[in-house]
């Protein structure tokens, strides 16, 4: 999938995937779908309109009574056969990954393909360990149990930095508990969402229970978030267009799941493993090259280990190679875009009025100039409530900042509108106990940053929203609890009918 003319043959037909076939958009507008290391168009292909969002919701809610009344085995089968489809596909999903969002080929091969495999296989284990959870008689008369039950057609929105594992995130849970869905990857990164979709047909998914409307923010995610038929919203991208989400969501009273933006805290106290540290740092800050809602942006490093911090991250980021995304020995890919490179570009040249750029703070010249480039960033004496230390910036930067006290540490962690992932470091067990209790983030590592595991889950707090992905904690979000109540007295005249018959009887 490596090649501008495979994708295009591949996608001939369209890049809308609706009641089980791939068809072109009716908005009557063009997308380009552009390989980022070089700038050039691998497809172009017409964008869902707001007639196609409405076939799409109309063949999930087709598909939705039968694929609701399948028994939890039934559908396990078919997540398992998926799984297993999605690992035969696991070099194109790679190699397609890599062309449209310019990441290093051995991120994509060991990390976003293995990592949505693995979501598979976990769903189709979980698909059978949706629960009700209590059948008793709790007021004597009647017996009580909980139905766990799928909420209906979910309109799910994704964001452009791991197309094809925010596709899973998306999918996996929804499907397993029963739901049918319409996912909305982002336009400019289709492709992976796509050939998921074909996997899943492959495996036996019926037509109509996974759809993907490739189409613009405004228009096809607008209509769809605000559609009737839709009963859930799950989004994930942005804190500011979540808020817009948000507001039509709640207009239609839907149920609604918020993955938005991040500014991961990365704690470094005095008695920390510097190595592990430093390592742990550049890793964090630059997977992805920085596109990554949890990635490292903040490192708070007690003063008497901070000059040696700062030394041997700039040390260390020198040392990694940017290059072509299907080298093997590439550390780090282009940005998303040439946009999204010099939205990063702005970020760093506005600091440098009040900070130091300790390394990087450019694009590299000669053969990579044509590509969305930017270099390894570390950042140096900015002041908390700066823009480089407040705002989202998605890209290869890190800021580094001292503290003296632990309680000034954990503070200045907490001091973003952010709430998504924070990382303690240090030797100290009560040290990182007390911060797995104060750093307020959906996720807290100790002595690491970043892994992720199917059976934990993933989501945030704050300003980076609510609701789980991965793991049971998301069958919270795409399950509806329903309290059953059965009479097992038999009497005609109840005695709570006094309230309305008095003595009567
Ligand atoms: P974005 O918010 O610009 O776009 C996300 C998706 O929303 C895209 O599919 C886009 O087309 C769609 N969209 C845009 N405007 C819309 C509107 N008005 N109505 C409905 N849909 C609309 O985000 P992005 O730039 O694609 O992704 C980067 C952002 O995603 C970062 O903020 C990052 O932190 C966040 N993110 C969060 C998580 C998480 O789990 N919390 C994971 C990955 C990315």
């Amino acid at each position: 999938m490596d090649q501008r003319s495979e994708v295009t043959e591949r996608f001939a037909e369209g890049a809308q995937f609706i009641a089980g076939s791939l068809r072109s958009g009716t908005s009557g507008r063009t997308q380009d779908v552009v390989d980022p290391a070089t700038g050039e168009t691998v497809l172009r292909y017409e964008l869902s309109g707001t007639g196609d969002v409405d076939a799409a919701v109309a063949a999930a809610a087709r598909a939705f009574p039968a694929w609701a009344g399948a028994t939890p085995g039934e559908r396990s089968d078919t997540l398992h056969r998926f799984a297993a489809a999605l690992a035969e596909d696991a070099a194109d999903l790679a190699a397609a990954e890599s062309l449209n969002c310019g990441k290093p080929i051995k991120l994509s091969k060991e990390f976003d393909v293995p990592g949505t495999i693995d979501n598979a296989a976990f769903f189709a284990g979980a698909a059978r360990h949706l629960e009700g959870k209590a059948a008793a008689e709790y007021s004597g008369d009647h017996t009580s149990m909980i139905r766990r039950e799928p909420v209906g057609v979910v309109g799910s929105i994704a964001p452009w930095n791991y197309p094809l594992q925010m596709a899973a995130w998306k999918v996996l849970p929804a499907i397993a508990a029963g739901n049918t869905i319409v996912l909305k990857p982002a336009e400019i990164t289709p492709l992976t969402s796509l050939l998921f979709a074909q996997a899943a047909q492959r495996a036996g998914l019926p037509d109509g229970v996974l759809n993907i409307v490739s189409g613009a923010g405004r228009d096809a995610g607008e209509h769809l978030v605000g559609h009737p038929d839709v009963a859930m919203t799950s989004f994930t991208g942005s804190t500011a267009v979540g808020k817009r989400v948000a507001e039509i969501a709640t207009g239609t009273v839907k149920r609604l799941h918020l993955e938005l933006g991040g500014k991961a805290p990365f704690v470094v106290f005095d008695d920390a493993d510097l190595e592990a540290a430093v390592h742990g740092a550049v890793a964090g800050a630059l997977i992805n090259t920085g596109q990554d809602c949890t990635a490292a942006t903040r490192a708070y490093v007690q003063r008497p280990l901070y000059d040696a911090f700062v030394s041997g991250v700039a040390d260390l980021m020198a040392t990694v190679r940017l290059g072509d995304p299907f080298d093997p020995s590439t550390d780090l890919g282009p940005l998303i875009s040439h946009t999204q490179r010099d939205r990063v570009a702005g970020f760093v040249e506005r600091a440098r009025g009040y900070a130091t750029v300790v390394t990087g703070g450019e694009a590299p010249q000669g053969e990579l100039a044509k590509g969305a480039y930017y270099r390894p960033t570390l950042i140096a004496g900015a002041a908390q409530d700066s823009e480089i230390v407040q705002s989202e910036i998605f890209g290869p930067v890190l800021v580094v900042l001292p503290f003296d006290s632990d309680d000034e540490g954990l503070a200045l962690a907490n001091d973003t509108p952010y709430g998504l992932a924070a990382s303690a470091w240090s030797r100290d067990v009560y040290r990182t106990g007390r911060a797995t209790r104060e750093l307020n983030a959906g996720c807290v590592w100790i002595n690491d940053h970043i892994p992720i595991i199917s059976e934990m889950p993933h989501g945030g707090a704050k300003a980076s929203g609510f609701g789980k992905d991965m793991s049971a904690y998301s069958f919270e979000e795409y399950t509806q609890v329903k309290h059953v109540m059965y009479d097992i007295t038999g009497v005609a005249r109840k005695d709570w009918h006094r309230t309305i018959f008095g003595d009567r009887g």
